[in-house]
């Protein structure tokens, strides 16, 4: 267990309040009741807090209101009850969210937070899809609905319908600081593609055309109708193509067999071999020529078996499908920016999943689904900007995210914060 730190919450508080304004920020993001008992911002404030300190439910937030330091932090002398909770995200309005994190976002570039993610100069921007939740009783009027079989007692198959919820979410990737830009929720019938597309208009218009500089997505994107859309918004696209269906595939294979590698390069250990082939056909719905990079890439790795440590040969196979203008770039920069995403280290998307409970529904509303959503991922952003751009023990190696995050909820404990809000 790492020490308790009582200035470690300060810190954070100072940190948020003197670079991105989370006082100010907070009391924006309150809900439209009027004249309303308990402050707006001391709920937001609870819940972003609740967040930051991975309070795993609002039953147990509930909790943690009772205690005179959390009060003390969010300005508020009284519990607030998981019901006021739930009552308050389902009145939230998900824009207004959605506002601050773009804001966040904006400020972090404008103080050169993204410098170290360019590759090349470029920015990155990949696109995932992730079901949140399911379940087989509980609905809300943004449900998603499938049909699936599952079997009975009896062993005999069952249909039954299954309610889901999934997003598709816009991350720029770095060896750093990973942040999400923005989260759009998947309409019923719809595939992922025109999610993707709708999430990436609006990224257009609310950070404008520069902010990022190429897309990158994998294989379920590698179509047609869906590379002519983004570069018909100005963004590169770098791919990854699987689908033996397509000609191209077998095309590259083809003309670069028994050709020795354009580029060979090294990467974490690996030896890369890039094969680059221009001005290909891909397919009917995209007529412009496209480019495509293939890469090999080997490495030796230990591994035991039985009692022994034996040296195995390890190998892996890319090919990306570049549409769009990356034509001054080398082979290995388009291996580099298709790469990013899958890093698994410093994906802002897995730390989501893995520490912050992207797959959890706190409160089974339309509104509160989207408003907490929001909610954490504007909290994440904030910890990580904290740990990652000013904590100097995660720099200095001696504190996990995880563990930091346990500090700040111990120095909580020990009181020492200002309030943030006292009304
Ligand atoms: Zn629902």
């Amino acid at each position: 267990m790492s020490k308790v730190d009582f200035k470690d919450l300060p810190r954070f508080q100072r940190y948020a309040d003197k670079m991105f304004h989370l006082n100010l920020l907070a009391g924006a993001f309150t809900d439209c009741r009027s004249c309303p008992k308990i402050p707006g911002r001391a709920v937001s404030l609870s819940l972003l807090l609740g967040e930051v300190t991975q309070i795993p439910s609002l039953f147990q937030l509930q909790a943690e209101t009772e205690l005179p330091q959390w009060q003390q932090w969010v300005g508020y002398k009284h519990r607030i009850s998981d019901d006021t909770l739930d009552y308050v995200s389902e009145r939230m309005d998900p824009e207004k969210l959605r506002r601050g994190a773009i804001w966040i976002n904006r400020k972090l570039r404008r103080g050169k937070a993204f410098e170290e993610n360019r590759i090349n100069g470029m920015l990155v921007v990949s696109l995932d899809a992730n079901e949140q939740f399911h379940s087989d009783h509980r609905c809300c009027e943004d449900c998603l609905t499938r049909q699936i079989t599952t079997k009975d007692a009896e062993g005999n198959p069952v249909k039954h319908t299954q309610y889901y919820h999934k997003q598709v979410y816009a991350q720029l990737s770095g060896p750093k600081l990973s942040v999400i830009l923005d989260v759009e929720p998947m309409r019923q019938g719809e595939e992922e593609c025109a999610g993707a597309l709708r999430l990436l208009r609006r990224l257009r218009e609310k950070y404008g055309p520069r902010f990022f500089d190429v897309v990158t997505v994998d294989a379920w994107y590698t179509n047609g109708p869906f590379l002519k859309a983004v570069v018909g918004m100005g963004w590169p696209v770098v791919s990854v193509l699987k689908q033996e269906r397509y000609d191209i595939y077998g095309e590259a294979l083809a003309l670069t067999k028994g050709h020795l590698p354009v580029q060979t390069v090294e990467r974490d250990g690996r030896k890369v071999e890039i094969w680059d082939l221009r001005q290909m056909t891909f397919t009917d719905t995209y007529t412009e020529p496209v480019r495509v990079v293939r890469v090999r890439e080997s490495w030796k790795q230990r591994e035991r078996i039985g009692r022994k440590w034996v040296i195995k040969e390890k190998e892996e196979n890319w090919i990306w499908v570049v549409a769009g203008d990356l034509n001054g770039y080398a082979g290995s920069v388009i291996r580099d920016l298709g790469h990013l995403r899958w890093k698994i280290e410093n994906n802002a998307f897995n730390e989501l999943t893995q520490g912050w409970g992207l797959t959890h529904c706190a409160h089974h509303h339309p509104v509160s689904i989207q408003v907490l959503l929001w909610i954490k991922i504007i909290a994440f952003t904030l910890f990580h900007a904290f740990a990652i751009l000013h904590g100097k023990l995660l720099r200095l190696g001696k504190v996990t995210f995880q563990e930091l995050r346990k500090r700040l909820y111990r120095s909580l404990l020990c009181g020492g914060v200002q309030p943030f809000y006292s009304g």
